[in-house]
C-alpha cells in the first residue's frame, strides 16, 4: 500500500497535499503517515499470529512521542538503548513492562531506572554488565530479568557501519562465552534468566543471514534446555531492510515465515526489535529549493534541508528518492541536491534528474527512520518541525526549534 502518492499533480501523504503542510508549518519538515506506520506494524503482528509474541519497536529509529504513542496503542513493546529512551516510552504512554533494554554501555543510573520502571528484560551485552546488573539488583532487592545478546558471528552483507553481528563488532557476547554466562546467571539469586537475543545488523535485504544467525542461537537454546535452563523468550532482533531505491527486501511474512519455521515447536515467546522496517517508509523530509546554481561540472539544487536534518547520505552514502511535490512539465536537468551546511559531504542526493525551479518543494522519501533521530544542530541550525498526518488530519508532533533554544544552556564567561 502506498501512503505517499501523486494526485492531481501534487504529492499527497494520505489525503493531505504536502504543499499545504509546507505552507502551514514551513520547511524543512518531517512528515509521517500514521496509516503507513500502522500498516507496517500490523504486517509484523499478522505474521506472528498464532504464536505468543511481542513486537518491540527499536525507537532509536524514530523516537518522536507521537510515533511511540501510535505504536503503543497497537500493543507494541519497545527496544531501548538508553534511560532517555525509557523516559520517552513512558511519556508516550508505552508500557515499560514491554520494554527490552539493549546497548553495550548501560550506566548504573540507567539500570536503576529500569528496575524502577519494571522493564521486561535487560539484553545483556557483556560479562561486566551482567556483574553490574547482579550487584545492583542485590542492592535493591530485585530479581533482574536478563537475556544475553549473543553474537552469532554471521556476515549480514550490509554496510559495515551498520553490521553488528560479527566477531569484531563491539556488540553482544561471543557465542562461545554464552553458555558459561547463562550458567552463572541461572545460579544467581538476583538474576532471572528469561531469554536470548541477537541483532546482526541493519538494512538487511536477504533472509539467509537471519536464518544462519537463528540456527546458531537455536543450538544454544537447545544446549541450555539440556542443562535445565529453560528460556521464556527468543528475541530475533531487528534489521529487516526497506526499499530506498531498488532494494528488494523480503516481505515481512516471508522473512518471519522462514525464521518461525526454524523455531518449530519449541515453546518460546517470540520477540522482535524492528526499527527501520516499521517507520522508514512512513516518513518523508519536505524541503524547499533555495537556489539553483548551474556549474561547469555539476548543477546544484541548494535546498533548505541539510545533513544536520538527514545524515544518512553524508554518513553512509545512502540513497533517498527525491521527488518534486508538484510535477513540472519542463525538461529535466541533472542536479546534486545539497544543503546549506559548510561541508562538501552535505548532500541529500547526487546526480538527480529533476525539473525544478527556485522555490519548489521537494520530498526526500523514505526518511522516517534514522532521520530526525540522528539530526543535529550543526551550523546552529534549528531542527525541523515534525508533522503526523492521519487521514485528512494534520498534527504538529514536534515544533520547529527556536534558535534561542539552541544556546539557552550556554553561558559566556566574564
Ligand atoms: C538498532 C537496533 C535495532 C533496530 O534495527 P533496525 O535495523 O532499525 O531494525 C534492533 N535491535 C538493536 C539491539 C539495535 O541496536
Amino acid at each position: 500500500m502506498q501512503f505517499f502518492l501523486h494526485r492531481d499533480g501534487r504529492l499527497h501523504v494520505e489525503s493531505v497535499p504536502l504543499d499545504a503542510i509546507a505552507a502551514r508549518f514551513g520547511t524543512p519538515c518531517y512528515v509521517y503517515s500514521r496509516a503507513a506506520l500502522e500498516a507496517s506494524f500490523r504486517a509484523f503482528t499478522a505474521a506472528l499470529a498464532g504464536r505468543e509474541h511481542l513486537v518491540c519497536y527499536a525507537l532509536k529509529a524514530n523516537s518522536n512521542l507521537a510515533v511511540l504513542g501510535v505504536l503503543a496503542r497497537l500493543g507494541a513493546g519497545f527496544d531501548i538503548v538508553s534511560g532517555g529512551e525509557l523516559a520517552r516510552v513512558i511519556a508516550a504512554g508505552g508500557d515499560p513492562r514491554k520494554v527490552v533494554f539493549s546497548g553495550v554501555g548501560k550506566s548504573a543510573a540507567e539500570i536503576r531506572q529500569a528496575f524502577e520502571a519494571d522493564i521486561l528484560c535487560f539484553n545483556v551485552e557483556s560479562a561486566a554488565e551482567l556483574e553490574r546488573i547482579e550487584r545492583l539488583a542485590a542492592e535493591h532487592g530485585r530479581l533482574a530479568p536478563v537475556s544475553f545478546r549473543v553474537n552469532p558471528d554471521v556476515d549480514p552483507k550490509t554496510h559495515p557501519y551498520i553490521s553488528t553481528g560479527l566477531k569484531e563488532n563491539k556488540f553482544g557476547v561471543a557465542f562461545e562465552e554464552a553458555l558459561p554466562l547463562y550458567r552463572r546467571a541461572a545460579a544467581s539469586r538476583s538474576l532471572r534468566v528469561v531469554g536470548v537475543d541477537f541483532h546482526i545488523g541493519s538494512q538487511l535485504t536477504e533472509t539467509a543471514p537471519f536464518v544462519a544467525a537463528l540456527e546458531r542461537i537455536l543450538e544454544l537454546v537447545d544446549a541450555l534446555a539440556r542443562e535445565g535452563i529453560a528460556l521464556h523468550h527468543l528475541d530475533l532482533g531487528g534489521g529487516l531492510g526497506i526499499r530506498y531505491r531498488d532494494e528488494a527486501p523480503p516481505p515481512v511474512a516471508e522473512y518471519l515465515g522462514a525464521l518461525l519455521g526454524r523455531v518449530g515447536t519449541r515453546s518460546l515467546k517470540i520477540l522482535l526489535e524492528p526499527g527501520r522496517a516499521l517507520v522508514g517508509n512512513a516518513g518523508a523530509l519536505l524541503t524547499r529549493v533555495e537556489y539553483l546554481k548551474p556549474g561547469a561540472e555539476h548543477n546544484f539544487a541548494i535546498v533548505d534541508a541539510a545533513m544536520n536534518d538527514l545524515l544518512r547520505p553524508a554518513l553512509y552514502d545512502a540513497w533517498h528518492d527525491i521527488v518534486p511535490v508538484a510535477a513540472r512539465s519542463g525538461p529535466t536537468r541533472c542536479y546534486d541536491v545539497v544543503g546549506p551546511v559548510c561541508e562538501t559531504g552535505d548532500f541529500l542526493g547526487h546526480a538527480r534528474d529533476l525539473a525544478v525551479e527556485e522555490g519548489d518543494l521537494l520530498a526526500i522519501m523514505s526518511a522516517g527512520a534514522y532521520g530526525m533521530s540522528m539530526s543535529s544542530n550543526y551550523n546552529t541550525r534549528a531542527r525541523a518541525a515534525e508533522v503526523m498526518v492521519d487521514g485528512a488530519s494534520v498534527h504538529l508532533v514536534r515544533e520547529r526549534e527556536s534558535v534561542q533554544s539552541l544556546f539557552a544552556l550556554e553561558r559566556t564567561v566574564p
